[in-house]
């Protein structure tokens, strides 16, 4: 017999799919999602109101484990919490929770690794491994909600790699987190960031409407061509004209993220560049003060560097804000998470398991 797939691999639509396979009523998908991910059933024996029979299917079919295992937790001065998460053949993962006056946000990864090279970006130096599956998205955050009193309100997609590299399961996986009858999470909670893969972005439009943050990085195409390879494929005015093509939540902004980087995109004349570029675009401005990271020879830009790029983008009427660091000490802040070599060889069992995915 083939190896079941853990139901957590599926979307709603896709369950509502094998429920019909099946010749049963829709609405029966609609109850297997409150069960798994509202009433946090731990066997299908637990979804009582399913008839006998249909348990049995999904036995038949389906696993409903855990995609992954906390293998170690860090707790920095300042509240933010690291977890590193093994999968099933034994790479890593990180996920970080960052909890702030009015709510706690859940930074999660989508790959493991990143294809995308970016130089100032530890995770880039990794190259990419591989996807990280729906539930192992998923995962990330039921656990972090488990470990932490339900206490996550905000999920951004800014932790390891590039979603829109993976957008097959991110798109399951954001429909299982705000589907009504499963996570029934809301979209304006939600954010996507992304280094800017232009079709990939058209694409994510078309299936879910997310906020959407965009790191820009550089004001230039020849700076960003040499900080973020991929803007030599989708320079900056395509990046752009998509970006705000993007059907954002309603009230929600578009973001700009950028990692101001010391020597290299920190100067007067970058500031206004970027002001220009953006100006007339209705957006908000994340200015993230680079995180050192050995083996990273690029260094924190000085405070005076910080404010004073972020009084002249506020001279173009630009919503601005400087983003602190956060767990900076336990290696937990943007660009610095790397946990992704294989900690041993995976399980025989595991590899089985995992080879369905
Ligand atoms: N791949 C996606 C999401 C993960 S990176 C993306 O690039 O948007 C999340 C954010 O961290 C990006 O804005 C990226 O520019 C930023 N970042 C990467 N390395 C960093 C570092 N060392 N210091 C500060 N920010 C960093
Ligand atoms: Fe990948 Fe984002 Fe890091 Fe670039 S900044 S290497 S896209 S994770």
């Amino acid at each position: 017999m083939a190896d079941k797939i853990n139901i957590k691999n599926l979307s709603p639509i896709d369950i509502e799919e094998f429920i019909a396979s099946k010749g049963l009523e829709p609405y029966r998908a609609q109850q297997i999602g409150k069960w798994l991910y509202q009433k946090r059933a731990i066997s299908f024996d637990d979804m009582t109101d399913l008839s006998k029979e249909l348990r049995e299917v999904l036995k038949e079919s389906f696993t409903l484990d855990c995609a992954l295992e906390l293998s170690g937790e860090q707790l920095s001065t300042d509240g933010t919490r690291k977890f590193l998460f093994e999968l099933w053949d034994g790479n890593r993962i990180e996920a970080v929770l960052i909890p702030d006056k009015r709510r706690n946000t859940l930074c999660i990864s989508s790959q493991v690794g990143c294809a995308l090279a970016c130089k100032f970006c530890l995770t880039g130096t990794v190259g990419k491994i591989r996807n990280l599956s729906p539930s192992e998205i998923i995962d990330q955050y039921l656990l972090v909600n488990r470990y932490s009193g339900d206490s996550v309100t905000n999920i951004v997609f800014m932790g390891m790699g590039e979603p829109l590299d993976n957008l097959e399961n991110l798109v399951k996986a954001l429909n299982i987190l705000m589907d009504t009858n499963f996570l029934s999470l809301s979209a304006k909670k939600i954010t996507v960031s992304t280094s800017g893969i232009v079709p990939k972005i058209r694409e994510l439009g078309q299936e879910v409407s997310v906020n959407l943050a965009v790191s820009l990085n550089a004001p230039r195409d020849d700076l960003r061509d040499e900080l973020m390879p991929i803007n030599k494929r989708y320079p900056i005015k395509e990046l752009l004209k998509e970006s705000m093509r993007f059907p954002l939540p309603p009230r929600k902004d578009l973001m700009f993220e950028y990692v101001m980087l010391k020597g290299v995109n920190d100067s007067i004349k970058d500031a206004y560049d970027l002001g220009e570029l953006l100006r007339g675009i209705k957006c908000k401005v994340n200015l993230i003060p680079f995180n050192e990271a050995l083996p990273l020879s690029y260094r924190s830009p000085s405070r005076d560097s910080v404010f004073a790029f972020q009084k002249i983008l506020m001279s173009y009427g630009i919503n601005v804000r400087i983003r602190k660091s956060r767990g900076t000490d336990i290696l937990g802040a943007c660009g610095q998470l790397a946990a992704s070599y294989p900690a041993k060889p995976a399980p025989i069992k595991a590899q089985a398991r995992g080879a369905r995915l």
